[in-house]
């Protein structure tokens, strides 16, 4: 490591008002720590960007603690062991941590974990990692697809979205998604095999919605919220199951909009259909992690899911990579690199 070399870490500056601006963070250098007893020093290679990261800039709790003013952004990251002074891990293994927007870490272990050495190390944070987690313990445990039913999911393109469809086909089921854009809904449909695509930019969704699900929905995958919502709930099925897993088009929202009270109807819905809503975080399912990736490897070896990766180069870029991804500029599970990978 060269001497002069400095650690740059991107902070939280400011509290974003609606959507974020690239205001709300701040770049600082700082010297690279040198790790002590009980200690390693990683490099970061990349750094996952998640929709989560919005809420953890707003100043109250959700179901995570908000990032502090002036701290470091958090976030999942895969890292180079620069020096280590814990036994079990030696200079140059690979791991996956949760160290956050920069590009130097002094760790102490925890919450680390190895990377085996076949996997690609970006994919810990994607397809192998967090996102497609979410969308097996989502979809299988609550949605409990059955052959012949038909899922719906949307942000179809996107980290979750993209992995709910593939399992719920090697399920049996009719799947429809829901992504912005043509480009978009052609890669879901002919690259990842959806049955059908539905672009929400466009006019009339609900009817084209209807008429991609001729015999409702049984399952529906919410990572959305909003107009895909409204759309959605007149088209679910008795005894529907709807895995809540991300309100993405809400997160920049200041307040409860005002307008027509939707809340009857939604009650209503949930009364004569039977509806099931179901709130989860992945990461109360951590126990299920072993399955997942056993099942994932077998049906990665059969052909059966792909996966796409949105790298962009540069820690500097993540603020505005992190807008961008709030407002649907990313396409596929969206990651930065942030250094490249000279041990
Ligand atoms: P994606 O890779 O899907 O990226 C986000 C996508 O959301 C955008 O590309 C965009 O896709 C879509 N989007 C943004 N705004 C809107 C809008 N107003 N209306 C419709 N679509 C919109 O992100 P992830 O796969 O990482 O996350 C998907 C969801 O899952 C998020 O809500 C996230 O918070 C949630 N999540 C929840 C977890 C949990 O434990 N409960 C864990 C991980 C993720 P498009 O251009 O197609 O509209």
């Amino acid at each position: 490591m060269n001497a002069q070399q400095m650690n740059r870490q991107i902070l939280l500056a400011s509290r974003p008002q609606g959507e974020p601006t690239t205001d709300n963070f701040k770049l600082v250098e700082k010297p690279i720590a040198e790790p002590g007893k009980g200690e390693m020093l990683l490099r970061t290679l990349y750094l996952s960007l998640d929709p989560y990261m919005r809420g953890r800039m707003n100043e109250q709790k959700s179901y995570a603690a908000s990032v502090d003013l002036g701290q470091v952004m958090v976030g999942a990251t895969v890292c180079r062991v620069v020096k280590s002074n814990i036994a079990e891990y030696k200079q140059g293994d690979l791991v996956v941590a949760y160290t956050g927007w920069q590009d130097y870490v002094i760790s102490d272990g925890k919450e680390v974990r190895k990377l085996e050495a076949a996997m690609q190390p970006a994919s810990a944070l994607g397809l192998m990692g967090m996102p497609s987690f979410t969308a097996y313990v989502g979809l299988l445990n609550i949605g409990k697809p059955k052959a012949g039913e038909t899922v719906v999911v949307a942000a179809a393109s996107g980290a979750v979205g993209s992995v709910v469809g593939q399992i719920a086909k090697i399920k049996g089921c009719r799947v429809v998604g829901i992504a912005g854009g043509d480009q978009k809904c052609s890669y879901v449909k002919s690259e990842l095999g959806f049955d059908e695509c539905i672009d929400h930019k466009r006019p009339d969704l609900e009817e084209r919605l209807k008429a991609a699900c001729p015999k409702g929905v049984d399952v529906y995958f919410e990572n959305v919220g909003g107009s895909v919502f409204s759309a959605v709930l007149p088209l679910l099925n008795n005894f529907a199951r709807v895995p809540v897993c991300g309100l993405i088009a809400h997160y920049n929202d200041t307040g409860l909009a005002r307008g027509v009270d939707r809340l009857p109807l939604l009650m209503r819905n949930i009364l004569t259909k039977r509806l099931t809503f179901e709130g989860f975080i992945v990461s109360d399912h951590n126990a299920q992690f072993g399955d997942f990736v056993k099942d994932m490897t077998e049906w990665l070896s059969k052909g059966l899911i792909k996966y796409k990766e949105d790298v962009t180069d540069g820690l500097e870029n993540a603020p505005r990579e992190l807008i961008g991804l709030l407002k649907g500029e990313n396409f596929g599970k969206k990651i930065i690199r942030v250094s490249g990978d000279s041990r």
